[in-house]
């Protein structure tokens, strides 16, 4: 049986996984939801010893029902290869008596590579079985991290066009160098003389244009989008919350059936999303949980069940989670409300309105699968050196977020179930803050000098993904003005 997806905010219309995917949002704004969260097909003891494209496939299929066999297999074999400098793609390291999820050994050393390396395949896939014809055009603005994942995926995939947009003095030094050196002739690369907000404001503006769309559609383009929200992103990061229970069942770290709990540096709400996809499915998962830096808006809406981004942005050593708007947020927003679009629509109207929305009793109520903390710099930091003090082992800034939180949540809940951290980026991609946590006197030493004493310290190899930007071609020289950045994208498709 076909598995269909609605929006969040009416009940208006249904669409298959393919259809969801090629359109990214529903018309009506909200997110693509699957009528009902499929279960697992397969037992823990068929799962314990399959590799990673095999548990892909097991999950996936839950949930691409529209994909053929052949489809699906395809598209997860060209995405999980010898990019990732692992045969395991998302190994797990055991540090003192916890599992650190390893989810940065692809491309682009973040966890943003485990979607967006299928999300490609996914989307030419749709396109061909929805007889679309025209070539499409992935538009992205990006802090940093999705943007060179992107960039990565989608390069000389046929039938695709890349355009990402960054601020240009609001990126790190190597996730400049990262975007500004890629290769294939189907990747355009813009920054904007503005902030992320410009940028990501002009994306939009640009995906609501009709009259544009009509142009473009005449040429033969059509836009989409590459945005977390996209129902191709969230799929393939259930997969590896499934494998990382598989595997602690191999190694005989947990019994069958025993519980795990999960614990997500969180910004935008998709992998600990797609962790609570996976405990729906069947899985063994206890507590979920949510760990925010100081822009710790989730955290207070788990306390007290308002969801409030009136306050001040802070910028901190964890960028890829400064973020007030958590826009995943709101298919769980759903799901409590007992899948109720029209409670939804009425609370993110009010989020677009007021900035602010509070949840139901009842609502409150199904919220007991999760747990949240936060952690300051401070603690990000001491985490960071306290764990390489004991263990040797160095985890970056957002990973120890997650760390940190865990230790506290440990303490006060007694709560004493196998726990897995996902860990979302390499600490080569962060050098420079986790190096510093370590100790104060690399502030004054070159990024690439402490890339050097990093692989020192930790006795890991830096990654292709470093070792290519220490001496890669500047490639991308593109600059625009936040207000012209239409303009930008004409030039470059139609030149
Ligand atoms: C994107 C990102 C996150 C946040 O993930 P969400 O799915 O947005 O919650 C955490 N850490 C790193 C390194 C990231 O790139």
């Amino acid at each position: 049986m076909e598995l269909m997806y609605k929006s969040t905010r009416s009940e208006a219309y249904k669409v298959t996984a393919s259809e969801a995917i090629l359109k990214g949002l529903a018309d009506d704004g909200g997110l693509f939801m699957p009528v009902q969260i499929p279960k697992l097909d397969v037992t823990l003891e068929a799962l314990k010893d399959m590799s990673y494209q095999e548990t892909a496939y097991v999950v996936m299929k839950q949930f691409l029902t529209d994909f053929t066999e052949e489809e699906l297999k395809s598209c997860i074999e060209k995405a999980y290869d010898d990019k990732f400098d692992t045969e395991t793609i998302a190994p797990l390291a055991k540090v003192e008596d916890t599992y650190y999820l390893e989810l940065f050994h692809g491309a682009t050393i973040a966890f943003k590579d485990m979607a967006l390396s299928i999300l490609p395949h996914l989307l030419t896939t749709s396109a061909k079985k929805n007889q679309v014809k025209n070539e499409i055009v992935i538009l992205t603005a990006t802090s940093g991290d999705t943007g060179k994942a992107a960039l990565a995926g989608f390069a000389d995939v046929e039938g695709t066009k890349i355009i990402v947009f960054y601020p240009k003095n609001g990126v790190s030094k190597v996730q400049e160098l990262q975007m500004v050196t890629q290769k294939g002739d189907n990747t355009s690369v813009v920054a904007i003389h503005g902030n992320f907000d410009c940028a990501q404001s002009g994306v939009k503006a640009i995906f609501e244009n009709k009259e544009l769309a009509k142009e473009m559609a005449e040429k033969g383009y059509q836009f989409s989008s590459a945005n977390s929200i996209n129902i191709g992103r969230l799929v393939p990061q259930i997969v590896y919350y499934v494998y990382a229970y598989a595997k602690l069942l191999q190694n005989g770290e947990i019994e069958a059936g025993e519980e795990m709990n999960v614990v997500v540096p969180t910004g935008n709400f998709g992998n600990i999303l797609a962790a609570y996809f996976a405990k729906q499915m069947g899985m063994p998962i206890g507590k979920l949980i949510c760990a925010s830096n100081e822009n710790k808006v989730l955290f207070d809406f788990f306390e007290t069940g308002v969801y409030d981004k009136n306050r001040e942005f802070i910028l901190t050593i964890s960028p890829s989670m400064d973020i007030l708007i958590s826009s995943n947020l709101e298919r769980l927003i759903y799901l409590i409300a007992g899948c109720d679009a029209s409670k939804n629509r009425e609370l993110m109207e009010a989020l677009k309105e007021k900035g602010a929305y509070a949840l139901t009793d009842e609502m409150k109520e199904n919220l007991s699968d999760f747990a949240a903390g936060y952690a300051t710099e401070k603690e990000v930091k001491e985490k960071i050196a306290d764990t390489y003090a004991k263990t040797g082992y160095v985890m970056d800034t957002h990973t120890a977020v997650a760390a940190s939180v865990y230790e506290k949540y440990a303490k006060e809940s007694k709560d004493a179930r196998k726990t897995v951290i996902a860990s979302t980026a390499s600490p080569y991609k962060f050098a420079r803050s986790v190096m510093t946590s370590i100790d104060k006197k690399y502030d004054e030493v070159e990024e690439f000098d402490l890339i050097d004493t990093l692989e020192v310290l930790s006795g890991v190899d830096a990654p292709k993904a470093i070792e290519e930007i220490r001496n890669a071609k500047i490639l991308h020289t593109l600059e625009c003005d936040a207000d012209k950045m239409e303009e930008t994208v004409k030039k470059i498709l139609i030149n």
